[in-house]
């Protein structure tokens, strides 16, 4: 099924899968063992375009669309769900600054992201909430030309190598607002990035910003707004997410069908089994869905229709087969699978991350089953 993929897009596919080959999956062993954050890659990555993607061409952008966007997440991901990550995260900052920022703020922010000259952090998740933005508490104070901020944010990824972040704050009318910080302004400091299970590479950091000055001009959109601003950003967010679970799962499944033709018990190929068959069906069945709902939630995006509720979807159900699918990944390749210098190894651990970050599963759910309400009239 080729999805209805426009040549371009079958190019852009195809050009992804050479390069996910050629310098993703050399390195991605190396990335998760180290932990540490992949400069190398991500300069790769950024010169090829792929931070570029989904812009048009006036802020540097690729103008490939958010299929296009879906599309290389997924196959950079089959090989290293951090080269696909770096950048859905990236792309939270650069979406929050296309749709809410202004013309300048595009031109100068978006467009040094979009080349890959730069890149992103997203700064909403503080010590005590991921979830409630009620519960921020990190503050901004207009002083003169400026906000004042204060406060700590926390699993921040791409900390190491972020030159601007958005980072969400209550401003002096109690309402959140999002602003666009200079990392390197006094008083932004970065703690060492959290060792953790798998996507390692991402490095997310505990961050703490002690009257960080960013000037008035630098406030995203309006005032008060930041929580609409974090949800459209995040939704975005979650289609990547779904690409990247996609891409765990596929690979997961292509290294299980090579597996269990190579090998042998009772002297035949596992892949005769029908307990074999079972998994290998399974895994094929998710991995195909979590593509329909990836692909129809880019197509939507396209449409320049919001994807609050289809991302909120897609993640829910894309996240859940990669898990599903990794784990019936390792059951097809016994303790091989469970041995460190084995990729699959390395998925298991990658596909967890998908149900966590960017809105839990549960806030999924929530978020869905308000849709669903909302729209029959009833109280979300
Ligand atoms: C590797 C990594 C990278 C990350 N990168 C970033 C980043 O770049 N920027 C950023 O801002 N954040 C980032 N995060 C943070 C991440 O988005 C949050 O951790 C996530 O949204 C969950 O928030 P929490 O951990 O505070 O969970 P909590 O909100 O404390 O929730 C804990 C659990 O409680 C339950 N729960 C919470 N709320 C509800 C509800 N309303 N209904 C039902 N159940 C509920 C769920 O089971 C949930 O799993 C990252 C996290 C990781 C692990």
């Amino acid at each position: 099924m080729d999805f209805n993929l426009s040549e371009q897009e079958r190019m852009i596919q195809n050009m992804a899968r050479d390069f996910a080959e050629r310098s993703v999956r050399p390195v991605a062993m190396e990335i998760d063992r180290r932990c540490e954050f992949p400069f190398e890659l991500a300069k790769e990555i950024g010169e090829v375009g792929y931070f570029g993607l989904p812009y048009p061409k006036e802020y540097a952008g690729v103008g490939a669309g958010y299929t296009g966007y879906a599309l290389v997440i997924e196959q950079l991901s089959r090989a290293s769900m951090v080269a696909g990550a770096l950048i859905g995260v990236n792309g939270l900052a650069e979406e929050a600054i296309f749709r809410y920022g202004s013309e300048e703020q595009k031109q100068r922010f978006l467009a040094p992201l979009a080349k890959g000259e730069h890149l992103s952090s997203f700064a909403f998740t503080e010590p005590a909430t991921g979830s409630d933005p009620r519960a921020i508490e990190t503050r901004a104070k207009a002083e003169g030309d400026d906000y004042v901020i204060t406060g700590q944010k926390q699993f921040i990824a791409l900390s190491p190598a972020s030159k601007v972040a958005v980072v969400f704050a209550r401003d002096e009318t109690e309402r959140v607002s999002a602003f666009i910080v200079d990392t390197s302004s006094p008083g932004y400091e970065l703690r060492k990035a959290c060792e953790t299970l798998g996507a390692r590479g991402l490095s997310p950091c505990v961050i703490y910003l002690d009257d960080v000055r960013t000037p008035r001009a630098n406030l995203l959109g309006e005032k008060g707004r930041g929580f609409e601003i974090m949800l459209e950003a995040i939704s975005v967010g979650k289609l990547a997410v779904s690409a990247e679970a996609l891409g765990v799962g596929q690979g997961a499944l292509e290294l299980s069908l090579k597996y269990a033709q190579e090998r042998k018990a009772y002297g035949r190929p596992i892949a005769d089994l029908l307990t074999i068959k079972w998994l290998l069906a399974e895994m094929a069945t998710r991995v195909e869905a979590s593509r329909w709902l990836t692909y129809m939630t880019a197509l939507v995006r396209d449409g320049g229709a919001s994807i609050l509720k289809e991302s909120a979807v897609a993640k829910l159900f894309t996240s859940q087969a990669a898990v599903d699918v990794t784990r019936m990944a390792m059951q097809v390749h016994g303790a091989y699978g469970y041995m460190k210098d084995m990729e699959i190894e390395r998925l298991y651990r990658d596909a967890k991350l998908t149900e966590i970050y960017e809105g839990v599963s549960e806030i999924q759910r929530v978020i869905i089953a308000d849709h669903l309400l909302r729209e029959r009239g009833l109280e979300g």
